[in-house]
């Protein structure tokens, strides 16, 4: 029996979540992004599931989208960085990916490319993100030289990207569906401009296609509303063990630093998972965590390898008993990764693509 850390990865928690980006964005196409080893939770295993139930798949980087070409996945699959090399490129029209075009050099590419199979181009403006993308006005011309290619499927598509579409009043992101919808309005062309947040919050920024990552894993975009709220089931659960249980006297320290002094004579708990398996290191004194699916709190500073937790409020645990760190412990209890990562001082994607690979992953609900 292995001791150490497990993630199970509940597949129809994410059908399930992939319902609800249905239900918020009606008549959308959907293009699942799966990039960084679809947030942690393993590339095909999650591709797989989703590749039957969307119109697309989304990766940052060719490795990952070769990789779902290996694996026989057939569905459209999109580069959201584009190609960076004429190479690239023609790798990319052998295996039919689609690609991004943000960039005056990958027009250059796109123009002395060979004849052949032509690939679908999303073009991608800048309207206030200011990472990837042509400025607003230098769009059209872009888009007329996309539409001269003959590597180019007609018409091309247009995208944006919403820098704080998490924030549900920003005037930012109407003012950046303006510049959208001004530098798009003559041309012809299917539209996506909404990540998870967009999608959630921002009926507006629908478009032709949706791009949603982080709700399909279940966690909340937003600051102000849990996944709770929005209905979004935990697709990952990272748990372990307890491995001992030990009574300290009151005024002795735990763990390295020895920054947390005991109150009282009490038990304390130690489990198998520490930053090595991603736990984050910086996780507060008090994080939550779920031994025998009850909440008790970090204590002391996360080690490699362990933690130790505050078993004041159940003094009957021992080696062995089971403990769940973000997820859905075996009696439906609960403990959200982004309570976790606030606890932190960051954000559930970090936390869910920081699962290291000597985390054993399993799959549930197939
Ligand atoms: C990562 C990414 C998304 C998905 O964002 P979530 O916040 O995870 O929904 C959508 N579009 C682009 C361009 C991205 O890079």
């Amino acid at each position: 029996m292995t001791r150490g850390a497990r993630a199970v990865i509940d597949l129809a928690a994410l059908r399930h979540n992939l319902s609800r980006v249905r239900e918020a964005a009606p008549g959308t196409r959907v293009l699942a992004v799966v990039k960084a080893n679809a947030y942690g939770h393993g590339l095909l295993r999650v591709a797989a599931a989703l590749a039957v139930a969307v119109d697309g798949l989304a990766v940052a980087r060719i490795d990952a989208a070769l990789a779902l070409r290996q694996a026989g996945i057939t569905v459209p699959v999109l580069l959201l960085e584009g190609v960076s090399t004429p190479a690239q490129l023609a790798e990319a029209r052998t295996h039919g990916l689609d690609i991004v075009v943000h960039h005056p050099a990958q027009l250059d590419w796109l123009e002395a490319a060979p004849p052949g199979d032509a690939l679908a181009v999303w073009l991608k403006i800048d309207t206030g993100m200011h990472r990837l993308g042509f400025p607003p006005d230098a769009s059209a011309q872009a888009y007329r030289r996309l539409c001269t290619c003959a590597a180019v499927l007609s018409p091309p598509r247009l995208m944006t990207h919403l820098a704080c579409a998490d924030v549900r009043d920003a005037p930012y992101t109407d003012r950046q569906l303006e510049r959208f919808a001004e530098a798009t309005r003559a041309l012809a062309g299917e539209r996506s401009m909404a990540q998870s947040a967009g999608l959630l919050g921002w009926p507006a920024a629908h478009g032709g296609w949706v791009r949603p990552g982080i709700m399909l894993y279940g966690a909340s975009p937003f600051a102000d509303s849990s996944a709770e709220t929005l209905d979004l089931h935990p697709v990952m659960t990272l748990s372990s063990s307890l491995i001992a249980v030990n009574h300290v006297h009151k005024g002795e320290a735990i763990g390295y630093g020895a920054t947390w002094v005991c109150p009282e004579d009490m038990p304390v708990g130690v489990v198998a998972i520490g930053y090595g398996d991603g736990y984050p290191r910086h996780a507060l004194a008090g994080t939550p965590v779920l031994v025998n699916a009850q909440r008790v709190g970090l204590i002391g500073r996360v080690s490699m390898d362990m933690i130790c937790v505050d078993l004041r409020t159940q003094p009957e645990a021992c080696a062995g008993d089971p403990v769940v760190v973000w997820g859905e412990a075996a009696n439906g209890q609960r403990l959200s990764v982004e309570e976790v990562a606030r606890q932190a001082g960051t954000i559930a994607y970090e936390l869910l693509c920081g699962v290291t690979s000597r985390v054993a992953f399993s799959t549930r609900n197939e």
